[in-house]
């Protein structure tokens, strides 16, 4: 099963983007695609569109948009569940000890990292980052 991962904005700032890929790594899942790149607010606007009438949804895309980010494909068993108990609760005062936004998350808002909610959208989200000939030319 594939989910996508996205180191957000502020964990790029703040100079961790090893530490999160080796606690990644750490716990099983497989790298099958990765890059540094910028977002425009529209292309977050498109990828956050199951957000677009809550009323952090502007906060959400211009801060997805503010900086660099680093959308990872990820697979493993179980990939989604696991990939969002290893990050934690969307707010970091909520998320388990240990967890990826425990450590490096600010806020609710700037909290580290995405993962996907589910496995259709989990395709979907990887589909929006990567093509299909960047993945299998990294599957070993
Ligand atoms: P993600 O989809 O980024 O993995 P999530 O699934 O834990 O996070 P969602 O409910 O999908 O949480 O919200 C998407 C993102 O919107 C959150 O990660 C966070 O950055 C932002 N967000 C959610 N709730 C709030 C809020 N109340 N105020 C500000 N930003 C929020
Ligand atoms: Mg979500």
């Amino acid at each position: 099963m594939r989910t996508l991962a996205i180191i957000k904005p502020d964990a790029v700032r703040k100079n961790v983007i090893g530490e999160i890929t080796a606690k990644i790594t750490a716990a099983g899942f497989r790298i099958l695609g990765m890059k540094l790149m910028r977002i425009s607010k529209q292309q977050a606007e498109a990828f956050y569109a199951v957000h677009s009438e809550r009323p952090f949804f502007g906060e959400l895309t211009d801060f997805m948009s503010s900086g660099p980010i680093v959308p990872i494909a990820l697979e493993k068993d179980n990939a989604v569940e696991d990939f969002r108990t290893l990050i934690g609760s969307t707010n970091p005062a909520e998320a388990a000890e240990g967890t990826i936004r425990k450590l490096y998350a600010s806020s609710i808002g700037e909290n580290a990292v995405h993962g996907s909610d589910s496995e259709e959208n989990g395709k979907i989200e990887v589909g929006f980052y990567f093509s299909e000939a960047e993945l299998v030319a990294n599957e070993r």
